[in-house]
């Protein structure tokens, strides 16, 4: 294959044929096309664009790019879920084990940081000893055993992903509609489940910022999932702020472990129960969202959907010990940012605290960077809420001292404290059923 034509064609805004797509993904895997030729290409259709067959024809050359599983090979009540991303987003840390612990085969393969936003696999991997990076028979074995696995992209799947995911990371070619759909839709597609379930974040903390946008990324991967025979239910969530009140790795896995014992965040567990009850709707195990939420409320109150989660960390050769004796890593300084003045947060910038939660190192700035997994910030008020001058609105987790310092103002000025009392903004805009 000719690469720079191919880079070429797409910078000149012409339209690829479905063996040119599938040539390149090839020639990425080979070698044959470079790292600095896939950041070009990126680049190219993230300013061109790709159209729906494009789009289509990517997601599945990626899919197809290693190890795939038959459709229905996990059962009929295998359902998977994938989010666009967003900050403080650990959602898949309570569904996949909640839904699991009520019977549905959960085979989930997950994505690391992206950007200003988090990724589930840096999250479970402060659990010390978890390992994402399963064989394809592993991460088979450990879903027919527990019943739920999360792994990473790897060289047996859907590596094309995993080469051009972390091109993306330091490229700024995130936020494209068609990039994200492909990335998302082709480890929906290797995996082979009936049901998908996507959350489509909307808001300055994700990477479509309004509604419009957020519908456009659903449409094109719910015609993705139809195309395919999946059931596909798109849900369009609120990301204008921080999902829960943790941002970082393991700050969030500890939120994500309260949620699963009945604890957490009002708005975090009531999106894990959303979330949860259309999964369990999607995998046919229950007719309606209703008796699904009450199931999945159930779960949490008794300890199953956390037990579930000890399973999983366990098969995973994590430790589950260090799940409750506080065995997760922590950081050397807290520092508290308080509120200067009297009133009601009006708004909290997710996309700020995402940037300052980076900045004290829980992300990545170039491709491979480690992650300091303890680091991230821990939000003492949210949107609506009443606060008092020195009252602490966020706690800054960081190894470094100065590191905290250095993200306080950018942390306090995410925070708009007004005079008059607001209200949150909805926490689901739509749900869209292909
Ligand atoms: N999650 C993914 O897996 N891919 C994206 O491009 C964005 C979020």
């Amino acid at each position: 294959m000719n690469v720079v034509e191919f880079i070429a064609a797409k910078r000149d805004g012409r339209r690829h044929s479905p063996a040119e797509i599938e040539g390149f993904v090839s020639a990425l895997l080979s070698g044959e096309a470079t790292d600095y030729q896939a950041a070009a290409w990126l680049m190219a259709a993230y300013l061109r664009g790709l159209n729906a067959s494009e789009t289509a024809h990517l997601a599945d050359s990626m899919a197809t790019s290693g190890r795939t599983f038959p459709f229905g090979h996990f059962g009929p009540h295998s359902v998977d879920k994938h989010s666009t991303g967003g900050v403080g987003d650990k959602t898949t840390l309570v569904v996949a084990p909640l839904c699991a612990a009520l019977g549905a085969a959960v085979p989930k393969m997950s994505g690391r940081g992206l950007g200003f936003t988090g990724g589930t696999l840096d999250k479970l991997e402060s659990i010390p000893g978890f390992r994402t990076d399963l064989t394809p028979s592993e991460f088979e074995n450990t879903v027919r055993a527990v019943g739920v696995a999360v792994a990473a992209q790897s060289h047996d799947l859907v590596p094309a992903d995993g080469l051009l995911y972390a091109l993306r990371d330091v490229t700024a070619t995130v936020d494209s509609t068609p990039l994200i759909a492909a990335s998302i839709m082709s480890k929906k597609l290797a995996i082979g489940c009936p049901a998908i379930v996507l959350d489509v974040k909307v808001g300055s903390g994700a990477f479509m910022p309004d509604l419009e946008s957020g519908r456009a990324l659903a449409q094109a991967m719910l015609d993705i999932g139809r195309e395919a025979g999946r059931r596909t239910i798109a849900i369009l969530s609120d990301m204008s702020q921080p999902l829960g009140r943790a941002v970082g790795n393991a700050l969030e896995v500890c939120e994500a472990v309260e949620t699963l014992r009945g604890g957490g965040p009002a708005d975090f567990a009531h999106h894990c129960l959303l979330v949860g009850a259309e999964m369990l709707v999607a995998s046919g195990l229950y007719s309606h969202p209703a008796d699904a939420g009450l199931a999945a409320q159930g779960a949490l109150g008794d300890g199953r959907a956390f037990a579930k989660l000890e399973e999983m960390v366990a098969a995973q050769h994590g430790s589950a010990e260090a799940l409750t004796n506080d065995g997760l890593p922590i950081s050397q300084h807290v520092l508290a940012v308080s509120a200067e003045k009297a009133g009601y947060v009006e708004s909290l910038d997710a996309r700020e605290i995402g940037v300052a939660a980076m900045a004290l190192g829980a992300g990545r700035k170039k491709k491979g960077d480690s992650v300091d997994l303890s680091a991230g910030i821990v939000l003492h008020a949210k949107i609506g809420d009443r606060v008092e001058p020195g009252q602490p609105l966020a706690e800054i987790h960081a190894s470094d001292a100065s590191l905290a310092s250095g993200v306080v103002s950018r942390v306090r000025a995410a925070f708009a404290v007004g005079d008059a009392p607001s209200l949150s903004p909805p926490p689901v805009y739509d749900i869209l059923r292909a």
